[in-house]
């Protein structure tokens, strides 16, 4: 079976030649253990972090390992009783294309609810952060104006139709004109294509009322001008800061975090991990929503294990609107 390993740590901009792909055999599943047929790969921003040797809230991948994550899976051979073949699970496994693993880990997920690879998006991990960032965090009120950026992402896309189920104003930024369009389709209020505008102006202009909430998944330009438009006691969801992930050095200069201090605002980084308790309650309410067509979801979906680096990278270029997925088999 093929497999990705990590060859090099990248600095700055990672690239093709930071992965490498091996052959690779697999002994047969022993008492207890399942081999897996991988279906779909999930590509996530925050695997640039393992990618480099920095200690952060996930271990670093190892050089000459495996790459692994989120991975939707089918049991072609089984000696687990518990996973019988032809079940479908989720978990954190490796960029293999086959591969053998104990039950331990593994979540055996509906296949009649979702398409299966809605496990690594809407009813997975990234919408579980919007879902405990925007309600446990933001905690928007009817009628009070939310802003997401990176709005037309997996999280964000999230984000922004959960606050209007909540009642709120709700204004996105993204990077393309298509992405803001599809954004006024899925209901936003307002989207800004933030590589095309003064933000200071569009912000101004979408949210007249000033800004309650922010769900930031970028940080940088956009968070600067955001910050500057708060309202006295807004709630900041620090989720991500895809902008600076690649980023060799920290920006110095002029800040707007003053303006925390003077509307007396609440800023509040979290991992979604933090919520593992309350991962049945997430689960539950977003399936319930999507089954009741309040939720939509979308998926750019790459097709091919050879795709992988490829769909992770064009994540720093915004290839994908919604979730970036790989379809293996
Ligand atoms: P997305 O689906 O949003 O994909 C990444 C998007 O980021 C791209 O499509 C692109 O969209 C945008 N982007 C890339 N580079 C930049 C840049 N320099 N400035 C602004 N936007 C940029 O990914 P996810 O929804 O999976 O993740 C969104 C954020 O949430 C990430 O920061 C991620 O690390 C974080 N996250 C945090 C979690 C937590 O537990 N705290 C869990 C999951 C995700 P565009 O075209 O708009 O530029």
């Amino acid at each position: 079976t093929q497999r990705i390993v990590l060859a090099s740590r990248p600095v700055g901009m990672p690239s093709a030649e930071h992965f490498r792909f091996e052959a690779t055999t697999l002994e047969p599943p022993a008492a207890g253990q399942v081999l897996l047929q991988t279906r779909y790969v999930s590509v996530d921003p925050y695997m640039r972090g393992r990618m480099s040797a920095a200690k952060s809230y996930v271990a670093p991948f190892e050089v000459g390992q495996p790459i692994s994550g989120g991975i939707v899976a089918e049991v072609v051979e089984s000696r687990n009783d518990a996973l019988p073949v032809g079940s479908v699970v989720v978990g954190n496994l490796p960029w293999q294309q086959h591969s053998v693993a104990d039950g331990k880990g593994l979540t055996r997920i509906p296949t009649d609810q979702a398409p299966i690879s809605y496990f690594l998006g809407l009813l997975g991990m990234p919408g579980l952060t919007a879902y405990f960032g925007l309600l446990d965090i933001c905690q928007p009120q009817a009628g009070e104006t939310v802003v997401v950026s990176g709005a037309a992402g997996a999280v964000g896309m999230v984000v922004g139709q959960l606050a209007k189920i909540l009642g709120a104003r709700v204004v996105g930024t993204a990077g393309s004109d298509e992405k803001v369009a599809y954004l006024k389709q899925l209901g936003f209020d307002e989207a800004i294509n933030y590589k095309t505008v003064n933000l200071a102006e569009a912000l101004a202009a979408a949210a007249p009322n000033g800004i309650d909430c922010y769900f930031d998944n970028v940080g940088g330009a956009i968070t600067d001008a955001v910050y500057n438009q708060l309202n006295k006691h807004a709630r900041i969801a620090l989720c991500g800061q895809i902008s600076t992930y690649n980023a060799t050095e920290a920006p110095v200069g002029p800040r707007p975090e003053g303006k925390l201090l003077k509307t007396s605002s609440r800023l509040q980084g979290f991992i979604v991990s933090d919520y593992l308790s309350r991962w049945p309650e997430g689960v539950t309410r977003l399936t319930e929503w999507y089954g009741q067509g309040k939720l939509q979801f979308e998926e750019t979906i790459t097709e091919g294990f050879g795709q992988i680096p490829a769909a992770f990278l064009g994540l720093f270029q915004g290839d994908n609107t919604g979730k970036a997925i790989v379809k293996v088999s």
